[in-house]
């Protein structure tokens, strides 16, 4: 049968990070690919114990349908801790979603008609672009440097397109780049939102993975017009299978996200809210995040440090404050998804995430992200090494 499609599903394509998370896991692969968190972190003991009580004192409430905009405990409990984290806001501000991506797909839905301009950090999530795309938006970019987006280009783009309804970022610890928006920058963005009428979508899941210096304040922080949408997760902190996630959001927004979220799956699994809750009141969760940061900042440093010594000078990197990846420029003229297949792969037995996928316009073939979450300490070493010993040879050949 010849199944006559939405038009929409023109801008529904598989990605190319699904086939590299697939390469992910063929052990004889170090893949420096993915995005996953390190699942030895994961706090198993804890979550099974919270798992257990959850059914034990709950019974079968924590199996029965609930409210759509998540159970009144968890978004008391998030609006507490974002208010300690400095944005002051209430439970009605916060709504549970299906982790942050679901907050993407929804916010998308809310705003974007077929044609309006999303203005995206260049380069920007893929994840992203996923949900964004089925809106039929058309994309303008803004130019990113050590200190996140250049609020100068951000001009630019809005007088090349005033009428933008929505402007994505990252702010703190980028995917893919790694480099977080500083604070000068956070107060500029959001009096040019005031200005030109603009919703900023702060999407934040790796905030809390801070290895170095204060943390930012959040963009939300700023906002006195309620323009600001806040996404967190869970996925980073405690688990992404639990697919917990919040959005916070002036009242009148998340009502509106609570219409579609209910149009889209009703609510998010009682048993997985009642047993984060349960997590959030028995456990130190700020404690859980030390000791993850101690890791991740160890492996980060390690991958960094073999790249300094394995890498041709030629080859630009960033230096994350946090989060989990490392953005490379390799010369122009150099196209990574051709060394990746060429080379990498199949000589030093090693993947990574080719950079042009995460460019919503123009794609530039120069770039790739690694990511240091998932591979030992020896894995980091050995497929650094590897990867900077064939960078060599390829030069000198
Ligand atoms: N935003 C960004 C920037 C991400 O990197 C991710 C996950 N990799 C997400 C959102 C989605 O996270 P989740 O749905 O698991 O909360």
């Amino acid at each position: 049968m010849n199944i006559r499609l939405a038009e929409r599903m023109s801008q529904v394509k598989p990605s190319a990070i699904r086939e590299l998370l697939m390469l992910g896991a063929d052990p004889s692969i170090i893949s420096f690919g993915g995005g996953y968190p390190d699942a030895s972190l994961f706090p198993l003991d804890r979550l099974e114990s919270v798992f257990r009580t959850a059914i034990a004192e709950n019974g079968s409430d924590t199996l029965q349908y609930t409210v759509s905009s998540g159970s009144p405990k968890l978004r008391e409990q998030v609006a507490a801790r974002m208010t300690r984290g400095g944005v002051d806001c209430d439970a009605e501000n916060v709504l549970i979603l299906q982790g942050a991506q679901q907050g993407l797909d929804l916010v998308a839905k809310m705003l974007v008609d077929k044609g309006d301009v999303i203005i995206t950090e260049n380069p920007t999530f893929l994840g992203a672009l996923i949900a964004f795309n089925p809106c039929e938006p058309r994309y303008a970019t803004v130019r990113m440097d050590e200190d996140g987006m250049d609020m100068d280009d951000l001009e630019r783009t809005l007088a090349r397109n005033p009428g933008a309804k929505l402007l994505y970022t990252v702010p703190d610890f980028q995917n893919p780049t790694g480099v977080t928006l500083s604070l000068e920058r956070r107060k500029r963005l959001v009096e040019l939102a005031n200005k030109f009428d603009f919703v900023i979508l702060e999407d934040t899941p790796y905030r809390e993975i801070r290895y170095q210096g204060e943390p930012l304040p959040p963009i939300k922080s700023f906002d006195t017009q309620g323009r600001v949408i806040y996404l967190g997760s869970f996925s980073k902190i405690l688990a992404p299978s639990l697919r917990l996630g919040w959005a916070v959001a002036s009242e009148e927004i998340i009502q509106q996200l609570g219409l579609l979220k209910l149009a889209a799956d009703t609510q998010c699994s009682t048993l997985n809210m009642a047993a984060v809750s349960l997590f959030l009141d028995t456990y130190d969760i700020d404690e859980h995040i030390a000791a993850l940061r101690q890791t991740y900042r160890r492996k980060k440093d390690l991958m960094l440090d073999t790249i300094r010594r394995a890498f041709p000078q030629d080859v630009a990197f960033t230096e994350p404050s946090g989060g989990l990846f490392t953005w490379l420029t390799f010369p122009e003229g150099f196209d990574t998804t051709r060394f990746m297949a060429e080379h990498a792969l199949p000589e030093a037995r090693v993947a990574y995430v080719p950079g042009a996928t995460f460019f919503p316009l123009q794609q530039e073939a120069n770039h790739a992200r690694l990511s240091y979450s998932t591979q030992t300490d020896e894995a980091i070493v050995k497929g650094i090494t590897a990867l900077g010993r064939l960078l060599t040879a390829r030069r000198s050949a």
